[in-house]
């Protein structure tokens, strides 16, 4: 039977097929507003097809955060996108539920103040970083203006494996950042290298609970009884903000009896993402101060709200209210135990994971996932092949696994690392060694091959 062409007459009572319109012959609008718009499902299948090309989250080993939630969070998610964090008075149930997630981070941390935490919500560690680091300068000046000594050259004494945010909060704010170098396999700070670097105008001491580099806590018991006994000897009394974008959803479940939160007498204030280890899509952070002394009165807004007082503490002013939202879901819905037998999980995948390319032959563990579940790993001379060479290898097969060097002492020390999250199982980690095994394969079949030696593609 032959196909008769459709008389134009005939064709508006005809369904168009998804691929068969015009706009999908011909190139999307880039760089201009277009004119005239496109039907909302042809904008929403080209979109969704130009991401196509951007990385499988959850092969994703690079990011720390959230790629995976339950049906139940995603459709709350979408339920409360229209609320805006920051009109408390038109959301007062949403500014409620802050409240309460602030109170139970807090207790989670054995905060102080047993009536009411004092804490806020912001979009992630970085923003909640900044308002600690704030605090701590504020509360610094005040100290120095109280002995009438200038208050010209603040200094915060740090890591050299700080994240970004502190690099930021330095320049930003005008502190002078002090950093403790690595030291041969020393890949963090220590207590003793810290007090060296501190002085009168030091505001305070950042302590990482899970450094970006390899997953390894701070000790931060360590640092605090290191400047109690510099508070004997020279007068200085310098606090302590411990950086728990991970490890404050890690520690309380799979290290309960570390001492590293509000139990230290030192540590003023934590921060902690929520789109990472407290399981939340990206968009939602926390900052927790030991009680409302350690937060100056001058840094909070008041807005007046129907005749009350609405307290802020924030850079940002409008945010989606829907992370919060999902926060007091999976608080309340997966509760202490919950949280902990997902971390657990992770955390015998990460060791699992790290104990087999410990033994694949050309790798040496840098550490092996057993603080929050995160580990890296750098070749040995049994390795024909480079970190970078492995982590592009691994790419064809739609893994990201970032290779990146150290910093300053170690800049010669390049490694690979993996963060295993909820989502990521143990099959999945045989997998990953599967197609590790055939990337070893693939460069000892090439004797010729030259370890490529840099291309760094680390994301904090
Ligand atoms: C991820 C991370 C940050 C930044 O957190 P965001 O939530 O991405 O802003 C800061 N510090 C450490 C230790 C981190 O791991």
């Amino acid at each position: 039977m032959v196909h008769k062409v459709v008389k134009k007459e005939e064709l508006s009572a005809c369904v168009t097929p998804a691929y068969g319109s015009r706009a999908m012959s011909e190139p999307v609008p880039k760089y201009t507003m277009p004119k005239t718009g496109l039907d909302p499902k042809i904008a929403y299948d080209l979109i969704r097809d130009e991401l196509i090309l951007d990385g499988n989250s959850r092969l994703n080993l690079a990011t720390f955060v959230t790629t995976w939630m339950e049906d139940e969070a995603k459709q709350l998610m979408t339920e409360t996108f229209d609320k805006n964090m920051i009109d408390k008075d038109e959301y007062p149930q949403t500014a409620e539920i802050e409240l309460r997630c602030v109170n139970m981070i807090s207790r989670l941390w054995n905060a102080q103040d047993k009536e009411e935490a004092t804490g806020c919500s912001t979009i992630g560690s970085s923003e909640a970083a900044m308002l600690g680091g704030m605090a701590l300068k504020w509360k610094w000046r005040e100290r120095m203006k109280a002995q009438g000594k200038p208050t010209d050259k603040p200094n915060m004494v740090m890591g050299m494996n700080v994240q970004v945010c502190w690099e930021k909060f330095c320049r930003y704010w005008e502190v002078e950042p002090r950093y403790v170098l690595m030291e041969g396999d020393r890949y963090c700070l220590t207590a003793e290298e810290a007090v060296k670097l501190c002085d009168e105008n030091t505001i305070g001491v950042v302590v990482i609970m899970g450094s970006t580099f390899d997953g390894r806590y701070e000790n931060v018991k360590e640092v605090n009884d290191a400047l109690d006994k510099l508070q004997k000897e020279k007068g200085l009394d310098i606090p302590i903000h411990v950086d728990a974008a991970s490890g404050g959803f890690v520690a309380p479940f799979l290290q309960p009896d570390l001492e590293w939160d509000f139990r230290v007498p030192r540590v003023k204030s934590i921060n902690t993402s929520g789109h990472k280890f407290g399981l939340v899509f990206p968009g939602v952070g926390w900052s927790i101060w030991r009680d409302k002394d350690e937060l100056p009165e001058d840094l909070i807004f008041h807005c007046n709200y129907l005749g009350g007082d609405l307290p802020n503490f924030a850079l940002n002013f409008s945010r989606p209210g829907n992370q919060v939202v999902a926060q007091y879901y999976n608080l309340i819905r997966l509760g202490f135990e919950g949280y902990r037998q997902i971390h657990k999980t992770s955390q015998d995948v990460a060791m699992y994971l790290a104990g087999k390319i410990a033994k694949l032959g050309p790798f040496e563990l840098i550490s092996d996932g057993s603080d929050i579940p995160v580990f890296a790993f750098t070749t040995n001379d049994k390795a024909n092949f480079s970190v970078f060479d492995m982590s592009d290898k691994l790419r064809e097969r739609g893994w990201l696994l970032p290779a990146y060097t150290f910093p300053a002492n170690r800049e010669d020390l390049a490694v690979l690392r993996a963060v295993c999250k909820e989502g990521f199982t143990r099959d999945m980690a045989d997998m990953l060694l599967r197609d590790m095994k055939t990337a070893m394969d693939y460069f000892a079949a090439r004797p010729t091959h030259v370890p490529k030696q840099d291309g760094s593609s680390f994301n904090h």
